[in-house]
C-alpha cells in the first residue's frame, strides 16, 4: 500500500504534484529571507531574487521526483495484479480467490447475506490437449475465461483454481439464482463454437457444482461442497450442474 503522502499526490495528479512542492519552496525562502534580510535597504529586490529561485528550481527539480513517485506507483499496481491474477487467462488466482472467499464468508456472517460459491471443471479437457494439442488446450482456457468475464457480474469473483478448474464466487447471490447462473454458463458453452484455427471449431462442454449459504458458512465446507456438488454432476454424465448445501 502507498503511504499518505504518496496516495494524495496520486489522487492529485502531476501538476499539482509539482504545485505541492513549489508553493512552501517559494513561501519558505521568502519567509526566510524577511527574517535575514529585514534591514537591508533593498529588501524588495532580495525579496524578488528570493521568490525567482525556488519559483525555477522547485519545478524542475519537484518533477524529476513526482515523475519517480508516479512510476514507482505504476510499477507497484502492475507487480500487485501480477500477483492475484494467472498467467494464463488474467483471471484471479488460487491464492486471491481464497483470501476473497474468505472476506466474502465473513461479510455474509456479519450482514446475514446470501453467498453463493460455483465450481467448474471443462469435460474431458486432456482430450483436447491430447488430439489438438497444448496450445489449442491454452486456447481454450483463455476463451472459457473470457466467457466467464461476460457471463457473471463485475463483482463476482472470476478465478481458475489450477489447471481446467475455476471457482466464482457470487455474494449477495441466493440459491435459485445462483443455479440459474451456472445452468446459463453450461448452456451458453454448450452452444459456443471455439475457433482454433480458422477451420477447427470446437465444442466443450462443462460440469458446475453449486453451493450457498444464507448467513456465512466456512471456507473449507464451501468448497468442499461445491466440489461434492461438482462430483455429482460429473458422475451422471457431465455436462451438467448440481447444487449441495450442508444438511
Ligand atoms: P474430466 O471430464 O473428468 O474432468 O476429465 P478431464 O480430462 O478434463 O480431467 P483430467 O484431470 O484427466 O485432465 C485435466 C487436464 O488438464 C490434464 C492437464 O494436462 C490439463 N491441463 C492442466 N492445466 C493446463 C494448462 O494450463 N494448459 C493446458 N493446455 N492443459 C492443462
Ligand atoms: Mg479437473
Ligand atoms: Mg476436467
Amino acid at each position: 500500500m502507498p503511504n499518505v503522502l504518496t496516495r494524495s499526490l496520486i489522487q492529485a495528479g502531476p501538476v499539482w504534484s509539482v504545485l505541492f512542492f513549489t508553493i512552501p519552496s517559494i513561501g519558505l525562502s521568502l519567509a526566510l529571507t524577511l527574517w535575514l534580510e529585514r534591514d537591508a535597504p533593498d529588501l524588495r529586490d532580495r525579496l524578488a531574487i528570493s521568490a525567482l529561485i525556488p519559483l525555477i528550481v522547485a519545478p524542475i527539480v519537484s518533477a524529476f521526483g513526482v515523475k519517480m513517485i508516479f512510476q514507482l506507483e505504476k510499477i507497484r499496481a502492475e507487480l500487485n495484479e501480477l500477483a492475484i491474477r494467472d498467467p494464463l487467462t488474467k483471471l484471479y488466482n488460487r491464492q486471491y480467490f481464497m483470501e476473497r472467499l474468505r472476506a466474502a464468508i465473513e461479510f455474509s456472517k456479519r450482514n446475514r447475506d446470501p453467498l453463493a460459491l460455483i465450481m467448474i471443471d471443462i469435460d474431458y479437457f486432456k482430450l483436447i490437449n491430447d488430439n489438438y494439442g497444448h496450445n489449442c488446450g491454452d486456447f481454450i482456457l483463455v476463451e472459457f475465461s473470457k466467457l466467464c468475464l461476460s457471463i457473471f457480474r463485475n463483482y463476482d469473483v472470476v478465478s481458475r483454481y489450477g489447471g481446467e478448474e475455476f471457482f466464482i464466487i457470487l455474494p449477495g447471490t441466493s440459491n435459485t439464482v445462483a443455479c440459474d447462473i451456472a445452468e446459463r454458463l453450461r448452456i451458453a458453452v454448450e452452444k459456443r463454437e471455439f475457433e482454433f484455427g480458422p477451420e477447427n471449431p470446437l465444442n466443450i462442454t462443462v460440469s458446475l457444482g453449486v453451493t450457498s449459504v444464507d448467513e456465512g458458512g466456512d471456507l473449507r465446507s464451501m468448497i468442499a461442497l461445491a466440489d461434492e456438488a461438482l462430483y455429482i454432476s460429473k458422475n451422471a454424465g457431465r455436462n451438467q450442474s448440481s447444487y449441495k448445501i450442508l444438511s
